[in-house]
């Protein structure tokens, strides 16, 4: 029996890219030394380094006047380094779409004044904005996709601000066009490696002086490993990003992604038992939040769908009912299975 798990963070990580990873961690390199002994400053992480960069440049399209740090404390610590690095006005944009971005907005607030923007959205699922307010800011803050929620940003605003993107749970699922922002942050636990590293991809303009702890402040790590990063993590990640340009790099995950998450709502749409708690343009395409609409069957699916190998299927703790994330490592096949457990639990239900 195959075993999926649909848990939002840390997610599916490849498993040729685990078997890999387990075939190589005792002899990394030198024969008896592992990659988790391997100084951070050797010549051969440093090519660890090097090509986790250039392969995040080349299935991001990353132009050369962004850099890319490799960071730690989760995208949590970027809720607080942003607007840190970034206060001019003290002033800030938020756009206000859950769970996530009200976390991102209670730290922006020790910093300066926050201005929160709620889309507006029609039937199908189009957002529109009203940007008056966001003249006089340093910059606006969207999360691209709410993990939690299970919607997407549908339509990302025009501005004339710098555009700051919380792309933790569609980085490297579905494409970004990197030049619209000028920060784009991620937790590595999702679509890129394992838990214990954070990315951050900075328009170098927004790199500015100002007067904060060194970790904190964002030019410390420009170009430069500043201290111990997470070593291991990096190399997984390099690992990953190897497997996402073999499968045919993000427009490829994007297009798997978007036939994985059709499947299971259209399930979900003609289903007597479940369904989904988002309609339209908005469906995410890694989150998929659902419900048999009693919570008590929910508990009892989770519970049936377990026994079955399918695991972490509860919702966010904050909401309840159910979700599936299916982000990049989760293959087709787990999708099929997963709908085949809820058809069996229906049966059993009806
Ligand atoms: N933003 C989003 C959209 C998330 O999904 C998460 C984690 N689930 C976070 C921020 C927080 O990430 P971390 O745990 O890496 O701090």
């Amino acid at each position: 029996m195959s075993t999926y798990t649909y848990s939002a963070g840390p997610g599916m990580l490849p498993k040729e890219v685990m078997q890999e990873v387990q075939q190589h961690l005792l002899t990394f390199e030198h024969e008896g030394i592992s990659i988790i002994e391997t100084s951070h400053r050797s010549e051969s992480f440093q090519q660890i380094v090097d090509s986790l960069e250039e392969r995040l440049r080349r299935v991001m399209k990353i132009p050369e006047n962004y850099a890319v740090l490799w960071l730690q404390g989760g995208a949590t610590l970027q809720f607080s380094m942003i607007p840190m690095n970034l206060r001019k006005r003290k002033r800030f944009a938020y756009v206000d779409t859950g769970i996530w971005s009200k976390k991102a907005i209670k730290d922006a607030r020790l910093f300066g004044q926050v201005d929160l923007l709620y889309p507006r959205i029609d039937e199908t699922g189009e957002m529109s904005f009203d940007l008056s307010l966001v003249q006089e800011v340093d910059y606006l803050h969207v999360t691209l996709n709410n993990t939690i929620e299970g919607t997407r940003f549908t339509d990302i605003p025009e501005t004339n601000v710098p555009l700051i993107a919380d792309a933790s749970s569609n980085i490297l699922a579905e494409q970004i066009d990197v030049e619209r922002f000028g920060i784009i942050y991620a937790g590595a636990q999702k679509n890129i490696g394992p838990a214990g590293l954070t990315v951050v991809i900075i328009r170098r303009d927004l790199i500015q002086s100002a007067e904060l702890p060194s970790y904190l402040h964002y030019a410390s790590h420009v170009d430069t490993l500043f201290n111990t990063p997470s070593t291991f993590s990096m190399y997984v990640a390099e690992r990953v990003l190897k497997w996402i340009e073999d499968c045919g790099g993000v427009e490829a995950m994007e297009r798997l992604n978007r036939k994985k998450s059709e499947t299971l709502y259209t399930f979900l749409e003609q289903s007597n038992l479940f369904s989904s708690l988002v309609s339209g343009k908005r469906r995410s395409l890694t989150n998929v939040p659902f419900t048999t609409s009693d919570s008590e069957s929910d508990r009892r699916f989770e519970q049936f769908a377990r026994e079955r190998g399918l695991h972490e299927l509860g919702g966010h703790r904050s909401v309840g009912g159910l979700r599936a994330s299916l982000y990049n490592a989760m293959p087709i096949e787990g999708v099929d299975r997963l709908v085949e457990v809820m058809k069996a639990f229906e049966e059993e239900t009806y």
